[in-house]
């Protein structure tokens, strides 16, 4: 079960605590996460919502280990990551986090087959163990017949599911995925919705999704805002507008 109000228990898959996150850019403080609490657990599919700048990437990297917050505790499996060394994480991120960006990030000179193989040569599979991996991987995702394509004899749905293949192959604890279908049209993200859909319901993977698309977000367990640094679930926004708190991007220090 999601929960934001910090009152989930510790032994959650994803446990949040106080997570906070300022960055700092020509002497003006923004203050982007204020005290997030967040748990989730194994199965769950969480969408993020929020309008642009109010922090959602932000969020997902501090959750992938791509950064570091302010202040603040996140607990994956039990193992509280915000204090592990530089090698440590990305040790830690191979093993247990997929990443689904808006932007493909595919290698261009690597074939489909080489760019979904790349997150197991950090691994100590051999060859053979390798290829059917990724064969499964692509498989999962409708690529079985792309493996040798470059990503850019691919179309932007199909490029996309690669990097769904990528971030599944080492079966990592969690999948972030940050508007996956932002740069679709609404066929291929229709596709790429009922993919991730299939991955949660029959694999039981957790999902933790940024989308701006209402009919995504639909689809997930549970809506998530981001209003004023923290999160809201979507049934309760309605209240909190009402209460005057409307979801606003990021407030920056100081006068604007
Ligand atoms: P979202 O994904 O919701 O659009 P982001 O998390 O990308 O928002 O950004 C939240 C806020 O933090 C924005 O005001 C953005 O300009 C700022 N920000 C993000 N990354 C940096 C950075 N590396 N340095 C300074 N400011 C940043
Ligand atoms: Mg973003």
């Amino acid at each position: 079960m999601v929960r934001v109000d910090g009152s989930g228990s510790a032994s959650s898959l994803i446990h949040v605590r106080g997570l906070d996150k300022k960055y700092y850019r020509g002497g003006e403080e923004i203050h982007v996460l204020q005290g997030l609490n967040l748990d989730v657990d194994q199965g769950d599919f969480v969408a993020f919502m929020g309008p642009s700048g109010s922090g959602k990437t932000t969020l997902l990297n501090l959750l992938g280990g791509l950064d570091v917050p302010s202040a603040g505790s996140i607990t994956v499996a039990g193992d509280e990551i915000t204090h592990m060394s530089r090698g440590n994480l990305t040790e830690w991120r191979a093993r247990h986090v997929g990443f689904v960006f808006q932007m493909y990030n595919l290698i261009p000179v690597l074939t489909a087959f080489q760019n979904v193989e790349l997150p197991l040569l950090l691994t100590k599979l051999s060859k053979t163990e390798r290829r059917k991996h990724v064969e499964t991987a692509l498989g999962v995702v409708g690529l079985s017949d792309r493996m040798n394509h470059f990503p850019r004899q691919l179309s932007g749905g199909q490029e996309q599911r690669v990097t769904i293949a990528r971030a599944i192959v080492s079966d990592p604890t969690f999948l972030l995925c940050d508007e996956p279908t932002g740069d679709l049209d609404r066929k291929s993200a229709d596709e790429i919705m009922a993919l991730i859909l299939t991955l949660v319901k029959q694999d039981k993977k957790t999902v933790l999704m940024v989308t701006h698309d209402p009919q995504v977000a639909d689809r997930a367990d549970v809506t998530l805002h981001l209003n004023k640094g923290a999160l809201v679930e979507a049934s309760k926004l309605e209240g909190a507008r009402l209460e005057g708190t409307r979801s606003e991007g990021v407030t920056s220090g100081g006068a604007r």
